[in-house]
């Protein structure tokens, strides 16, 4: 049956508008021509909302956002007590369980971020809470003592740190994932189902924020094939871009697994696609392990990196000539130019590589990208003056400060600029992300941050939208012209009239993926 979608301002992408949009019974944009020749129709009455191309999400964590959200919610917790508090109450409600998950902390708060604190609200099991940043784990003793981290001996680590009191004693902050895994690696297992309905869980959180694409940018063993068991389902909703997680470890033993599962993942006709490998060249700046060209004020140090040089650029050479998509997290301004030194010297940069973060830039090195095609990979919700930036002031100092989240630098100097959430390190709502790229904060009482920096309602909206497919390198261009796809948000506002300052309040009424409704709003 076609559909005529009417009463309504549709932007189509590419800066054009119209009043009504036409779609095959197979989820095709067509011309009004082709409706009128259909045997069957129907009408969709927008009644005065706003339709727009569907958001797609460059690069998140819906299956790390799944699990997290079965453990405790502690985002809200603003005092020491009210987290002791909770923790307990927590505990005492669920006796049966063996180890106690909660999410996030808010590492700008004033607390003793020490096991101590968390030993006074349970001590009887294991209690593991994530930061803010997904870098930083806050344990009790018991987990340290599960994990053989309170006898004295330390592992060495490859990178990442544990942070150790007067006595030399783990303080139960653990900083990067080779030091987070020492924990981690305990934790109870989850079955396979509990694993597929955690997907399933975000699957649908995300396609009711109008988002039906997404790429997930940290692939472990186990977790393609817990996305392969959720589609099996026939309950996924969105198109997925699998990013298999290079590890310096084993990276060379890996690689035939990574390539035999991007061939076991076209059973999906397309849905879900292993064609990405995820590097990181750095850490972050929170815990002044991102790599800088100057050195921290705070540490004296340039940061860390995660890869030998040599390694490092041999593990991209190879991913890159067996025909995946190179995708590295690069935080630093040296991290970027590094990246840049190595990928320049590839051969056929025909899928174009990502730089997930870039968050330090200049514009030499914007130039440099612009350049070499190199996408740039951001996440506009940062850019805001919150506990986030706040962490980073003591080791960049104010002057690099501003310098963070150059969206509109990136826009003009030809960088194909990508958005993304990274959730769960923040929201994964695209309107949220799209508001503060717009007026770089998030509600007025905020101070801006780098205003200069700015971009505008149509650019946001690329950047989530049309830009993503650029990278995906699709033929799908993400627009609502005709033959395309008809994957469209339904919003209670015109992002384009409403004012920027009220971007943040629009509504998701309903999301469409291929003319397919997966998401409609209660009335
Ligand atoms: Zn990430």
């Amino acid at each position: 049956m076609a559909t005529k979608i009417h009463s309504g301002v549709i932007y189509l992408g590419n800066s054009s508008f119209t009043d009504s949009i036409y779609v095959s019974d197979d989820g095709i944009v067509i011309n009004v021509e082709m409706y009128e020749s259909s045997q069957t129709k129907s009408q969709i009455d927008l009644s005065n909302a706003f339709l727009s191309p569907a958001f797609r999400d460059a690069h998140s964590h819906p299956l790390f956002a799944g699990r997290e959200s079965r453990g405790l919610d502690i985002a809200d917790c603003r005092s020491e007590i009210e987290l002791k508090v909770k923790l307990k109450r927590y505990a005492e409600e669920n006796p049966e369980l063996t180890w106690i998950d909660a999410a996030v902390f808010d590492r700008s708060l004033e607390m003793r971020f020490d096991r101590a604190t968390l030993d006074k609200a349970v001590d009887d099991r294991p209690v593991v809470l994530h930061g803010d940043d997904h870098h930083t784990l806050w344990v009790n003793s018991k987990a340290l003592e599960v994990a053989g981290l309170l006898n004295g001996a330390l592992p060495t680590l490859e990178s990442g740190s544990i942070d150790l009191d007067e006595e030399g004693l783990p303080t139960g902050i653990l900083r990067e994932w080779p030091a987070m895994s020492l924990v981690m690696n305990l934790a109870p297992k989850l079955t396979i189902e509990e694993h597929v309905s955690a997907l399933l869980w975000s699957d649908r959180t995300m396609a009711a924020a109008g988002i039906v694409e997404c790429v997930d940018a940290w692939i472990d063993k186990g977790m393609a094939e817990t996305y392969l068991a959720a589609w099996r389902t026939g309950n996924l909703n969105l198109d997925y871009t699998l990013a298999f997680r290079a590890d310096p470890k084993t990276f060379l033993e890996d690689l035939p697994y990574f390539i035999e599962q991007r061939k076991f993942l076209e059973q999906t006709r397309g849905q879900i696609r292993g064609t990405s490998i995820k590097f990181f060249a750095d850490g972050v700046f929170g815990s002044a392990s991102a790599l800088v060209k100057e050195p921290y004020l705070s540490t004296g140090a340039h940061g860390q990196a995660i890869w030998p040089e040599k390694e490092f650029k041999e593990a991209i050479t190879s991913a890159h000539t067996n025909g995946f998509q190179i995708h590295i997290h690069a935080i630093g301004d040296a991290a970027t130019s590094l990246c840049l030194d190595i990928l320049a010297d590839l051969q056929d940069l025909t899928l174009a590589p990502v730089i997930a973060h870039a968050e330090l830039t200049d514009q030499n090195l914007l130039y440099r990208m612009s350049a070499l095609g190199v996408i740039a990979c951001v996440q506009p919700y940062w850019a805001q003056n919150n506990g986030l930036l706040l962490s980073c002031e003591d080791h960049l100092g104010q002057e690099r400060i501003e310098r963070l989240y150059a969206f509109r630098d990136m826009f003009e100097t030809g960088i194909t600029t990508v958005f993304s959430s990274d959730w769960p390190i923040s929201s994964y709502e695209p309107i949220k992300g799209l508001a503060v790229a717009v007026n770089r904060r998030e509600h007025s009482q905020q101070p801006e941050h780098n205003i200069n920096q700015a971009v505008s309602v149509e650019q946001a909206l690329n950047a989530y939208s049309t830009n993503v497919k650029l990278m995906l390198k699709d033929k799908a261009t993400g627009t609502l012209e005709i033959g395309q796809p008809f994957d469209a948000v339904v919003l209670d506002q015109n992002l384009f009239e409403v004012g920027n300052q009220n971007l943040q309040a629009t509504k998701v009424l309903a999301t469409y993926k291929a003319g397919k409704e997966i998401f409609r709003a209660n009335p």
